[in-house]
């Protein structure tokens, strides 16, 4: 039997609209990376957002969390709804990861469930995480007996634990080397096909955002504007030695370099 054809846009998560975010540079100027900034970020999808340093992509993110910094104008919609600050169902991960140093793994961990409705925490919560993060053998340690790939996926754990909406993250893997590096993407990437949650990753790494994203902004000029904008699900930008990859590559690196 034929049912009539339902095309199924994706939701928008963010909505953008128009925003305006000055800094006063201490010197008597303002200073506005981001100026009549539009976007949409679908919701369900990971967006990786690339540019050169400078260039307003931590403001932008800290703006999608609801963590007004500067003066702004416009405003971003999650859900529709103005944000008016941070909500419990986005949360951000920076990019210097802060454990409490006198907490071990498990409180640092749990440390986020405080901020829930009691009646919404699982007892058995707590552990799920750890197991999945695999850090059960390591949640007495204290954070200075971590390795830097332990530090974060504590950190990693700790914002997954109160089960939110959206994942914000800015550059979390840039102090960690190559291998661990690629096994967080793949934690990422894992964590992504189990939830579908919507996610925005602020990286340096073509390599990463073409990895672990389903979609690449690539920012750019003063103010910033979007110039790349490009759907990478097709399976050859996957690898790293395809033509398209390498075509691709060389684009975001004309903007980037
Ligand atoms: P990116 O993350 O792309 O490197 P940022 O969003 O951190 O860029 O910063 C964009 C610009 O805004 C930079 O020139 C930076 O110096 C300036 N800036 C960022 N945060 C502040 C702040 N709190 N006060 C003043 N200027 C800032
Ligand atoms: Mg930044």
């Amino acid at each position: 039997m034929n049912g009539p054809v339902v095309i199924t846009q994706p939701k928008t998560a963010f909505q953008v609209d128009r925003l305006t975010i000055k800094y006063d540079d201490g010197q008597g100027a303002v200073y506005a990376p981001l100026e009549d900034f539009s976007i949409k970020i679908r919701e369900g999808e990971v967006t990786c957002l690339l540019g050169p340093s400078g260039c307003g992509k931590t403001t932008l993110l800290k703006a999608l969390g609801g963590f007004v910094i500067g003066e702004s104008t416009g405003g971003v919609l999650f859900d529709g709804q103005f944000q008016q600050g941070p909500t419990p169902e986005i949360v951000m991960i920076f990019q210097e990861n802060n454990l409490f140093p006198w907490l071990n793994v498990r409180s640092n961990v749990a440390f986020g469930l405080k901020f829930m409705p009691r009646e919404k925490v699982r007892p058995e919560a707590l552990d799920e995480m750890l197991e999945a993060v695999g850090l059960q053998e390591a949640a007495k340690r204290y954070p200075h007996q971590l390795s830097g790939g332990m530090r974060q996926r504590t950190v990693i754990a700790r914002a997954l634990i109160t089960d939110p909406r959206v994942l914000l993250l800015d550059e979390p893997f840039s102090a960690l080397d190559v291998s661990l590096r690629r096994r967080m993407q793949q934690l990422l990437h894992d964590l992504w096909e189990k939830t579908g949650m919507t996610m925005v990753m602020v990286t340096h790494s073509i390599e990463e955002a073409l990895y672990v994203g389903h979609r690449v902004l690539v920012l750019g000029g003063r103010p910033a504007g979007v110039v790349i904008d490009a759907d990478t699900r097709d399976p050859a930008l996957k690898d790293r030695y395809s033509d398209a990859y390498l075509q691709l590559q060389r684009r975001i690196e004309s903007v980037i370099y």
